[in-house]
């Protein structure tokens, strides 16, 4: 086996960076993520704007957000003049980072929606984003953007006992909505036939989930909007913005007035507008992959399909089988920045690192009887609402339309949001314009040192609850004192 070096530093640490890259020669995008290394397009940044300008809407970020509501707009209207201002490159925020999980998961779980809006608004929810899940797959064809999409499903597999609960939960969520017929329960059997991991004992299975290659769809997103005659600036940053008769976003290189609307979609970076400081904080997520797994290694495993993986516990996680046959691994371990700041450095976590490439080989023990390398590893931030309720709004009174907060489930989401902007900036009355995310409120996060205090007490709470389960082999009645008071 393979000995980890407690200070091996990451390709995508700051310090190597610096190195490998000095900052005369500009930013080495590449190396942000094994997504954006291997996306095959030149990451050149595209010229910055040149000074001020008037446009019919104007986007803040090229995410998966601005790009996925840059794209709809435009195939609904091929005339709006639609200009999209990042302050780094198409695809450098999470977008061009995550985990590649795109399904039908949202923020708020079924039963929390049921409660506070209704089951016809938790089943519209459930529809949409499964609707987005296709829309992703289908745009993807439509465009010949390769993003290695297949729709596998969702799989989260019970490796314990005490897990089945979870995954009965997960299943009964969907039953309640009468959505039963797009998800399934397997059992011991039914799991090893699709996938062998060790403890297996059952898995929920969501049909409307597909594993893509994150920085390939952004990348190809944002070629298909400029094909589509939008415009995209690059090396620019939006400082402040203002609504009005004419909304403006505000930049370093001049300012953007919009005739029909400004878009703010910078997800975790949109703390760093005064304005939208305590509308949403970043927290981090980080990743590992694996050098592609031979042939053998994959018999063993199984996973043909390509289902996203998921599990519960101390080693749990989101992973993908990638397209070129590595392992991908996500650690749910997620660290906040003290006052929302948020640097490179936190990209790179090395006992977070070290804690994912453990936990992938207690999934997957092929990885240390064959030797298997980790090639790279890597981080970034989400945005993460004070109520989780992820908003989708737009004020046609000032002109500016906000879509953000999708607690580190943004792949399927970020698509929802730019259709249902589409038909909310073009007056389109449609189910889309009725789902409650286009008329909630955020909820504004405490001030520091209570912000951080309070995130960091219900994280090492949650920490401590996953491990008594483990040690007790069952879960508390109710939960810890630190996440109730919280919550509340
Ligand atoms: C490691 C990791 C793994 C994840 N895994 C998954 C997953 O598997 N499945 C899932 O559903 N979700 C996942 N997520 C979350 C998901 O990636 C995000 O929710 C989603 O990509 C958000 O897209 P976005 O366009 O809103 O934001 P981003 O992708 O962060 O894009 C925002 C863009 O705005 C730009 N910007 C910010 N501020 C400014 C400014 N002032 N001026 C100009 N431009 C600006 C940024 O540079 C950036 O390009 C993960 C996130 C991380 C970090």
């Amino acid at each position: 086996m393979k000995q980890e070096s407690p200070i091996t530093l990451s390709p995508y640490d700051p310090i190597t960076r610096a190195l490998h890259h000095p900052i005369t020669h500009g930013k080495d995008y590449a190396s942000y993520s094994f997504w954006l290394e291997t996306c095959g397009d030149d990451l050149t940044p595209r010229p910055p704007l040149d000074g001020s300008t008037e446009v019919d809407v104007a986007i803040l970020g090229a995410g998966f957000t601005g790009l996925w509501t840059a794209y709809h707009l435009l195939k609904r209207d091929q005339s709006l003049n639609v200009l999209v201002v990042e302050r780094e490159i198409a695809g450098f925020g999470a977008s061009g980072r995550n985990g590649g999980w795109c399904f039908s998961g949202f923020p708020v779980e079924p039963a929390v929606l049921t409660r506070r809006h209704g089951r016809d608004a938790a089943r519209a929810v459930s529809l949409a984003m499964a609707e987005s899940v296709a829309d992703v797959g289908r745009v993807c064809e439509d465009e010949g953007i390769d993003a290695h999409y297949a729709q596998g499903g969702e799989l989260e597999v019970a490796r314990a006992g005490y897990d089945l609960a979870k995954i009965e939960e997960m299943y009964e969520g969907y039953r309640a909505l009468g959505l039963e017929n797009r998800v399934a329960l397997l059992d011991a059997a039914e799991t090893a036939e699709r996938l062998r991991v060790p403890g297996a004992v059952g898995a929920f299975w969501n049909s409307d989930g597909a594993a893509i290659q994150p920085a390939r769809l952004a990348r190809g997103l944002a070629r298909a909007v400029e094909r589509r005659g939008g415009r995209i600036v690059e090396g620019t940053t939006v400082t402040d913005y203002a609504g009005g008769t004419t909304p403006r976003l505000f930049t370093d290189r001049g300012e953007v007035r919009a005739r029909r609307a400004i878009v703010l979609a910078g997800e975790a970076y949109l703390s760093r507008l005064p304005k939208l400081r305590r509308h949403v904080i970043p927290m981090t997520s980080h990743m590992v992959v694996t050098e592609p797994l031979s042939p053998d290694i994959w018999d063993q495993i199984g996973w043909e399909r390509r289902e996203v993986l998921g599990g519960f516990g101390s080693t749990g996680g989101y992973i993908q089988r990638t397209g070129d046959g590595r392992i991908a691994f996500g650690a749910y371990r997620a660290h906040y920045p003290f006052n929302s700041r948020i640097t490179d450095d936190l990209d790179c976590m090395e006992d977070i690192f070290a804690h994912a490439r453990d936990a992938a080989r207690v999934w997957f023990p092929a990885l240390q009887t064959h030797d298997v390398a980790f090639t790279h590893a890597w981080g970034g931030v989400f945005g993460t609402p004070r109520d989780r309720m992820p908003t989708m709004g737009f004020n046609p009174q000032t002109g500016v339309a906000l879509a953000f907060g999708y607690t580190g489930e943004g792949v399927a989401t970020s698509n929802l949001s730019g259709r249902v902007l589409t038909d909310l900036l073009t007056e389109t009355d449609s189910d889309l314009t009725h789902l409650p995310m286009t008329s909630h409120q955020p909820a504004i996060w405490e001030p520091e040192p209570l912000r951080s205090l309070g995130v960091n007490l219900v994280r090492r709470s949650r920490y401590k609850e996953i491990e008594q389960v483990e040690r007790t082999g069952m879960y508390p009645e109710k939960p810890s004192l630190a996440t109730r008071v919280f919550d509340r």
